[in-house]
């Protein structure tokens, strides 16, 4: 019984230490990845707003600009649109954004998605990047996720690799964080950024899926609102 409690007060402490690896101070650039504008706003706002903060380059990747995202206007008008609100937020939290060339509802995987990951990572060098948990509903989602993976294995494990949710139960599936980011000062602010997709904002999807998500997280690591991830290990 005794051993017991203490190798549950071993896991207890060891917790917290492991959670906070992202933010620990030592990463130098972070990329996040997300399939379209707004993916790694709501993703990760509220850890890219940390990292900013601790003097960490932060670039917001967006692997299509999400032309398929507003109801009875063209792919091309929807891309002007969406592109510029991606602008905005990141202009908002300071950060760059970069732009892949993949089209919202129709990316791929293929030796050219391939290619075009692993030259970002190349042409970047981040030493952490964050992307969308490969078990998706949307296909985008999990075809970023995918091509992410593939370039972190050719690069030669050159950055850490970390996986976080989105709209977790209708999109990101059957998700256990082991690492947390407590978000709760940033929160308003990456609510902010995310408001900045203006043409997204009609759904409630923050009410409905990012409040709860970050809510929980928060209850797991015991502070008030949490981003959640779970580190890809490189095995043997
Ligand atoms: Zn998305």
């Amino acid at each position: 019984m005794r051993k017991l409690a203490l190798s549950l007060l071993a896991a207890f402490v060891a917790m917290p230490m492991f959670a906070q690896a992202i933010t620990d101070g030592h990463y130098k650039k972070c990329l996040v990845i997300g399939a379209h504008p707004d993916d790694p706003e709501s993703m990760s706002g509220g850890t890219m707003l940390a990292l900013k903060d601790m003097g960490c380059e932060v670039v917001s990747v967006y692997f299509t600009r999400g032309e398929g995202g507003i109801v009875g206007k063209s792919g091309e008008e929807t891309a002007a649109i969406r592109t510029q609100e991606a602008l905005d937020a990141c202009a908002f939290m300071g950060v760059r954004a970069v732009f892949m060339s993949q089209v919202d509802g129709a990316s791929y995987v293929n030796a050219d998605a391939y290619a075009e990951m692993l030259e970002l990572i190349k042409k970047e060098k981040p030493d952490l990047v964050l992307t969308h948990w490969p078990i998706d509903s949307h296909r985008d989602h999990r075809n970023c996720s995918i091509l992410v993976y593939d370039a972190w294995r050719r690069s030669g494990y050159s950055f850490d690799l970390y996986y976080g949710e989105v709209m977790t139960g209708l999109q990101t599936q059957n998700f256990q964080p082991d690492t947390w980011v407590d978000i709760s000062k940033y929160r308003e602010a990456k609510l902010e950024a995310y408001l900045k997709h203006v043409s997204q904002n009609t759904d409630g999807n923050i009410e409905a899926y990012h409040d709860p998500m970050e809510l929980m997280r928060g209850l797991e690591y015991r502070c008030k609102y949490a981003e959640g991830y779970v580190k890809q290990h490189r095995g043997r």
